[in-house]
Formats: C-alpha cells, structure tokens, sequence
C-alpha cells in the first residue's frame, strides 16, 4: 500500500474529483493511502502551445523510438511485420459519411466511427475529398530523408468539407477565425473533434489545414508509423 503524508503547515483541501468542490481539509502531517495515482503532464506541441494533459490519453515513447527517418535499409529490409503493425485497407462507410469513399487503414476505423458519431450529433455531413494518399517516387524520395509523417500516406486521416443544412462548408469556410461565423452545428463538430482524446483538426495546425482530420499517428507510434509504411510500400511493390 504506497502511503503519502500531507505537506503544508495549514492543511489540505480534500476534493471529489481534481479540480473539485472541496469536501474537506487534512490535517498538516496527515497520512493518507494512495488508491489511485492521476497524472498530468505538462507539455508542449509541434505548434508551440503549452499546457496540460491528462495522463490516460497520452502513451509515452521510449527515447529511442524517436527517429525522424526512414533508412534505404528499412525500406529494403524484408523485415517481417508483426499482423497488427501490417498496413490492411478498408473502405469506411460511415452513416454520415458522403463524397469519396474513405479507403483508410483498418486500424484508423474505431476513430472514423467516432467523427460519424460527432457529425450524427450535430447533423452534418461529412464529404470526404481524400483519404489514403498515393505513394509515389516522389514521396519515397521524401521519406528516405526525414519522413514527411503525413497520416495519409498511411491511411489515418481525411480530407472533407461539411455539408449542414444542404450547404457545403469548405477550407474557406472552415478557417479558425471563421468558426465563430459558422452554424451551430458545424461549429459543434469542429469542437468535438477538437475535444476528441486523440483526433486532431488540421484548423489547429500551424499552417492551418482546416478540411483535414487525423489521429496524430506519427507523434503517438512512430515505430508503428513507419511500420505500416513499410508494410504499404511492400505491398505496393509486391
Ligand atoms: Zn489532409
């Protein structure tokens, strides 16, 4: 049983939930028993904000695991890919999901189901314009030196305009500072994919990209990111 003593002289708000009403004060030198340990890390983005996240919604990696290339020799390796890090494609078809068939990795699925559910609750569409991007020679070249991590060269994101109410919201109209401009609706399925644990709205990205949706897949799993390119970049070849 890990114990904890309490620390100021004057004593310690007890509260029901972090950040809570407060239920009672502990006495300075107290012991307590820890039934459960919250972390929140403080952290800083890509784009530069800082602040805190709750622990459950973020995987650390391992140091070693952070590698921004992609070796000639890893793409040559006939390395052997466990089932689960193989790239498997699969058409979405989601109940609100219209325009071009979203062709994604399966493992992308369980987040897509999430944004169908966001647009159902706020009623709209969603109008997929692109989804899995083509590895050509082009993006191999690019990958070989510091990959390009997009989500789309390996199946985890989409591009798409919103339809509310029978009109189409596009890149223009979905713009940051235009949000507040917006239907309810549309704003609403903005924030839910923003307060979603692991998707992100390109709107936040620094050089904004407000029509693309993707689970940061690069950041939480490189090593697995750059085992389903492989795997897709064999595939391609085979
Ligand atoms: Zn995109």
């Amino acid at each position: 049983m890990k114990q904890a003593r309490v620390k100021p002289d004057s004593g310690l708000n007890l509260r029901d939930k972090p950040n809570g009403k407060k239920v009672t004060v502990l006495r300075h030198n107290q012991v307590l028993e820890i039934t459960d340990e919250v972390t929140f890390y403080r952290v800083r983005s890509k784009s530069g904000e800082i602040g805190y996240v709750h622990g459950n919604y973020v995987e650390q990696i391992p140091p070693t695991e952070i590698d921004d290339t992609l070796t000639g020799q890893e793409l040559g390796a006939q390395s052997l890919l466990a089932p689960s890090e193989m790239y498997k494609t699969t058409i979405f078809s989601g109940s609100e999901f219209i325009g071009e068939r979203a062709n994604v990795d399966c493992d992308f699925v369980p987040e897509l189901n999430r944004v169908n559910v966001y647009a159902k609750q706020c009623e709209v569409k969603i109008w997929v314009t692109s989804s899995t991007r083509n590895i050509n020679q082009q993006v191999l070249g690019a990958i070989v030196p510091p990959a390009t991590k997009s989500c789309h060269f390996v199946g985890h994101a989409i591009d798409m305009n919103v339809m509310y109410a029978g009109k189409l919201y596009n890149s223009k109209l979905l713009k940051k500072s235009n949000l507040s401009q917006l239907p309810d609706g549309v704003s609403t399925f903005i924030q839910c994919i923003q307060d979603d644990p692991v998707l992100r709205w390109g709107g936040d990205f620094n050089t904004e990209d407000p029509v693309h949706i993707d689970d940061n897949f690069y950041f939480r799993n490189q090593l697995m990111y750059k085992a389903k390119l492989l795997s897709r970049v064999q595939q391609l070849n085979a």
